[in-house]
C-alpha cells in the first residue's frame, strides 16, 4: 500500500488507483472532520483522482468543497479563509506527468508531514467508517477561489507602488496551474505581461515541471532577448517559484528567500524558520536584523508546523518555496513573484542579488546501502556533537560562516555531501574531507 512521504502520498496510477484515493479520503474525512476543501492540478489524472477524493469524503460523511483546478497555495489559503476542517489537493508539484499525488492540509492550513500521515493509515488499515446514507453531506462548487486569493495577495503588498512602476515581466507557468491565475494577479498589479507555456496541459509539452536552471532555459533566453523587469517560472502547482533577473540570470531559490526575508524583516521583525539545507545567505540576513533563525527538518509540512508553533513571520526552503503566514502557512509561488515585484520597484532585481553576502557550494555523494544508511547516520551523529552541530535532518556541523551537511537520499543508496563556503576552493575543501569520513563509516 501507497504511505505517507515527507508531504502526502504520491504514486503512479498503478498504484494510485481512484480506489486507493477514495479510501484514504475516507479515512482523512474521519481525521479532519467536517468541512473539507479539494482541488487539483492539469495533470490528465487529476479529474479522475479529484472525484474519488470527493467520493471518500463523502462517504466519510464530510462537507465537499470543490474548487476544481487552482495552485497548492490557494487551496491553503482557502482552508484558513473559509475556516473549513482541511483539505485536499490532487497535484504531484513538479513530478512527471505520469505521476499524481494527494497533499492533505488540516485545519491550521499545515500539510500533513508522514508522521501524522500514519495517524490516517491507521484508520485506513482498522477499517472505514461509512456515513449512513441520512449522513450523507452535500458538493458545494465554488468558482472565485483564485480571484479571492489574488485579491488577498493584492491587499498583502504594496499595490500602488507596482502599479505605478508599470514592470514588464515574462511569465513561463510550465503549463501548470498557475497559468489560470499568475497572469490575472499581475495584470491586477499594473504589470505588462508576455506570456511563455500559460496554458493548462496535463502534458506538460512546454517544458519540465521542476522550474530548475536547465529546464527554464527558453524563459532564460526570452529574458535576454529583449527588455523585461524579470522573468518568472513556477512549478506544476505553483508553490515554488524561480526568477530571472533583467539581465537574463537565474535566481536560484535559497536567494529568493534571503531577498524575502530581508525585505520582511525589514518592516516586520520576527522569527525565521528554514530547513537544515538552507544557505547561510539566510543566516546573515537574519543577524543583520538581529533576529533568530530557526532551523526544521527538510520538508513544508515541518516548515509550517514550527512557524505556527513560535508565530514566525516568514519561513522558506532552499528550492525556492517561501511562507507567507500573512496568506497561509504553505508555500506561496504567487505571493512571493508579487513581493520580488515590489522590491524590483526600488531597484533592478540583480542589484538586489548582489547586495546579497556571497557563498560557494561543492556536492558530493557517497554510495551507501539502503540497509546501511540508518547506521552510518547514527554513528556520524555520535562522532560529531557539540553547540555546532544539527542533527534534526542528517548531521549539519556549521563552523562559523561555513558549514557542511550530510544526508541519506530518501530514495537513493546514497549519502549526500553538501558543503558551503565563502569561497568555491574551500567549500570543496570542507566538502572532500567529510566525503572521506563519510567513506569509512560506510566502509566499516
Ligand atoms: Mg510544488
Amino acid at each position: 500500500m501507497l504511505t505517507f512521504g515527507t508531504n502526502g502520498i504520491r504514486g503512479k496510477l498503478d498504484e494510485l488507483t481512484p480506489e486507493f484515493a477514495a479510501s484514504i479520503s475516507c479515512a482523512f474525512g474521519e481525521f479532519a472532520h467536517g468541512r473539507i476543501i479539494v482541488g487539483m492540478d492539469t495533470r490528465t489524472s487529476s479529474e479522475m483522482l479529484k472525484n474519488a477524493v470527493v467520493s471518500g469524503l463523502l462517504s466519510a460523511g464530510c462537507d465537499v468543497v470543490d474548487v476544481g483546478v487552482v495552485p497548492s497555495p490557494t487551496i491553503e489559503f482557502l482552508v484558513l479563509r473559509m475556516r473549513a476542517d482541511g483539505g485536499i489537493i490532487v497535484t504531484a508539484s513538479h513530478n512527471p506527468p505520469e505521476w499524481n499525488a494527494l497533499k492533505f492540509v488540516d485545519r491550521n492550513g499545515v500539510d500533513i508531514s508522514r508522521e501524522r500521515g500514519a495517524e490516517i493509515e491507521k484508520i485506513l488499515r482498522r477499517g472505514l467508517r461509512r456515513a449512513k446514507w441520512n449522513e450523507i453531506r452535500n458538493v458545494e462548487r465554488y468558482g472565485s477561489a483564485m480571484q479571492d486569493h489574488a485579491e488577498a495577495i493584492e491587499k498583502n503588498v504594496d499595490a500602488d507602488k507596482i502599479r505605478s512602476k508599470k514592470l514588464r515581466i515574462a511569465l513561463d507557468c510550465g503549463n501548470g496551474t498557475t497559468s489560470l491565475i499568475a497572469p490575472m494577479l499581475m495584470r491586477r498589479l499594473g504589470m505588462e505581461i508576455v506570456t511563455l507555456n500559460c496554458q493548462p496541459d496535463g502534458f506538460f509539452p512546454g517544458r519540465n515541471s521542476e522550474p530548475t536552471e536547465a529546464n527554464i532555459k527558453d524563459l532564460v533566453e526570452f529574458v535576454r532577448s529583449s527588455e523585461f523587469d524579470f522573468g518568472v517560472a513556477w512549478d506544476g502547482d505553483g508553490d515554488r517559484v524561480v526568477f530571472v533577473d533583467e539581465k537574463g540570470r537565474y535566481v536560484i531559490g535559497d536567494k529568493v528567500f534571503a531577498l524575502c526575508v530581508g525585505h520582511k524583516l525589514g518592516k516586520d521583525r520576527g522569527k525565521v524558520v528554514t530547513t537544515v539545507a538552507t544557505s547561510n545567505v539566510v543566516k546573515s540576513v537574519c543577524e543583520e536584523f538581529g533576529c533568530e533563525l530557526v532551523y526544521t527538518r527538510v520538508g513544508a509540512p515541518y516548515l509550517a508546523e514550527k512557524m505556527l508553533e513560535i508565530g514566525a513571520v516568514i519561513g522558506g526552503e532552499e528550492v525556492g518555496g517561501v511562507i507567507w503566514p500573512e496568506i497561509s502557512l504553505g508555500k506561496d509561488g504567487l505571493m512571493t513573484a508579487a513581493k520580488i515585484a515590489e522590491m524590483a520597484c526600488d531597484k533592478p532585481l540583480s542589484e538586489l542579488v548582489e547586495g546579497l553576502p556571497k557563498y560557494y557550494n561543492f556536492k558530493t555523494k557517497v554510495e551507501c546501502s539502503h540497509a546501511q544508511k540508518e547506521h552510518v547516520m547514527k554513528a556520524l551523529a555520535e562522532r560529531f556533537q557539540g553547540e555546532n552541530v544539527i542533527t534534526i535532518d542528517g548531521v549539519r556541523i556549521n563552523f562559523g560562516e561555513e558549514w557542511v551537511i550530510i544526508r541519506p537520499s530518501g530514495t537513493e543508496n546514497y549519502i549526500r555531501v553538501f558543503a558551503e563556503a565563502r569561497t568555491a576552493g574551500k567549500a570543496e575543501k570542507i566538502c572532500r574531507e567529510y566525503e572521506k569520513i563519510v567513506r569509512e563509516e560506510v566502509c566499516g
